[in-house]
């Protein structure tokens, strides 16, 4: 008989808790029998170590039901391999997952090693969720919520369409694929696990309602309310079934809502402070004027007096597009026609457009219906965006309008091919007092956002660098 393992290499199995691991010699003599192994068998070491190991019975059955032993007698044809064993023990079936290893020593020194991992409870887990009838799979993937089961090595046996939408990949590209943690942010799935034993929250092997983010296929971070529980079976955890709720449309209205709030405290104030400042400017505005008509001024006083009443109207103007943006006045709804409104706009702003060399193009595609809405606060929207659209154009260019019915909605497209915005601008374009002009006010889009809200509608920008800018505007057809 060769020498068995010894030293590290003994150590190193001994050390291998959930392996029972066996090393025969050329002629199938067991050489070694870890620890785990003689204790889960019930074996002694002098009882096997020197014999064959065809003599320590026939526990396990193979796939084909046939008895298998510790070892195939025939060992060539099978190794490496890997295969699933049964063996009834205490009036149980346990599943082990075998593997047999060529292991090359020194001097042409061969060694088999044998080694066994019980499975039973992942393989239990695993045929029940095969197992589970067609109305309760139906069930877990009708759910809106995402929802997954996993194995406490976190291998995924159960992706519902849910979890799907939320995280961006389909059950196929998961399950067996992918390991659970691999859906949350570093630490947090540690920290979830961690969680589930924590008896405040929920009791032992139980997690409800914790807000977390988990990580969607693009990389990006999903805000998400999470509830988890252990799954048992015969008092030993075989894995954890996580429910998910996607709470990135909670978010959004969380902020609108705040955004909302903190625009009517704006609104209360910037009324009071026009109202203060309003009457002085007025003062200021007028004694300028009537001054700078006075014929006895030397000339350059007189430029000076002009520019004092232009930036007095410039102030005054900015406390007009304060308190309208903060105000929000309830619309005055009546029945109108809106592309002849937009023609009007747009013959009101026509020197303008002209000096720029912009051109104007309304398409009205279908019949529009004539519906109720607030022309004095659309005629400021569209003023608002066309003056947009006329200063990203320096150069000229095309000013489109497209009008078109959908659903029950109008939907109306202004489209510049001005300079753009670039995308890390877009979110802020609706923020009050974002701007990139000098001089500018930054309220034009946000009064724009309010009036439409206003009526029930909708406000959205596209844009590319380079090419231009739509506005689109959806506005609920109430019928008039
Ligand atoms: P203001 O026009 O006073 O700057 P707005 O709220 O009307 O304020 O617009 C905010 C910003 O959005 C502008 O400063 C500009 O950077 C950008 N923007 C709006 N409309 C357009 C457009 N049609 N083309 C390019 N940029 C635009
Ligand atoms: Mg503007």
């Amino acid at each position: 008989m060769r020498k068995p393992p010894e030293g590290l290499f003994a150590r190193l199995l001994d050390s291998l808790t959930d392996m029972y691991a066996l090393v025969l010699d050329q002629d199938l003599r067991i050489t070694y029998a870890n620890v785990s192994f003689l204790e889960h068998f019930g074996f002694k070491w002098e009882e096997i170590i020197g014999r064959p190991c065809q003599d320590l019975g026939r526990p396990f059955l193979g796939t084909d039901n046939l008895p298998v032993g510790f070892c195939p007698e025939e060992l060539s044809p099978w190794y490496p391999a890997r295969t699933l064993l049964t063996r009834e023990a205490q009036d149980k079936v346990q599943v082990y997952d075998c593997t047999l290893n060529h292991l090359e020593g020194r001097r042409g020194a061969a060694w088999t090693l044998w080694s066994l991992r019980d499975v039973t409870h992942r393989f239990r887990l695993e045929s029940r969720v095969r197992q589970m009838d067609e109305l309760e799979r139906n069930l877990v993937q009708a759910s809106m919520d995402g929802i997954i089961v996993n194995d406490m090595l976190g291998n995924v046996l159960i992706f519902n369409n849910g979890a799907g939408k939320i995280l961006g990949y389909t059950p196929e590209e998961v399950i067996g694929k992918i390991k659970v943690y691999k859906f949350y942010p570093d630490k947090t799935a540690h920290e979830i696990k961690r969680l589930i034993y924590d008896p405040a929250r929920g009791g032992v092997g139980i997690l409800e309602n914790y807000e977390t983010q988990a990580r969607h296929q693009d990389g990006s971070l999903v805000p998400i309310w999470l509830s988890a529980r252990l799954l048992h079976e015969d008092a030993r955890e075989v894995g954890i079934v996580g429910y998910f709720r996607d709470l990135r449309e909670r978010r959004r209205l969380e902020t609108e809502l705040l955004r909302n709030e903190r625009l009517a405290t704006l609104g209360k104030m910037v009324a009071h402070i026009s109202h203060e400042i309003k009457n002085p400017l007025i003062t200021i505005g007028g004694f300028a004027a009537q001054l700078g008509r006075r014929t006895d001024l030397p000339e350059n006083a007189r430029r000076k007096l002009s520019l004092i009443h232009q930036e007095v109207q410039r102030l005054e103007k900015f406390l007009t597009d304060m308190s309208t943006f903060t105000r929000g006045a309830p619309p005055q709804k009546t029945p109108g026609d809106l592309p002849a409104l937009i023609r009007e706009v747009a013959e009101l702003m026509d020197s303008s457009f002209k000096e720029r060399g912009v051109v104007f193009h309304l398409y009205a595609q279908g019949l529009i219906p004539p519906f109720a809405f607030d022309s004095g606060q659309i005629r400021q929207v569209l003023l608002n965006l066309f003056k947009n659209a006329l200063e990203s154009m320096p150069q000229g260019g095309d000013l489109t309008v497209n009008a078109q019915v959908q659903y029950d909605d109008l939907v109306l497209k202004i489209t510049d091919t001005g300079h753009g915005i670039p995308p890390e601008q877009l979110h802020n374009l609706f923020t009050p007092f974002f701007t990139t002009k000098e001089g500018g006010t930054g309220l034009g889009l946000t009064i724009c956002r309010g009036l439409i809200s206003q009526h029930q509608g909708e406000i959205a920008v596209e844009s590319a660098v380079d090419c231009g800018t739509t506005c689109a505007i959806r506005l609920p057809l109430v019928s008039a």
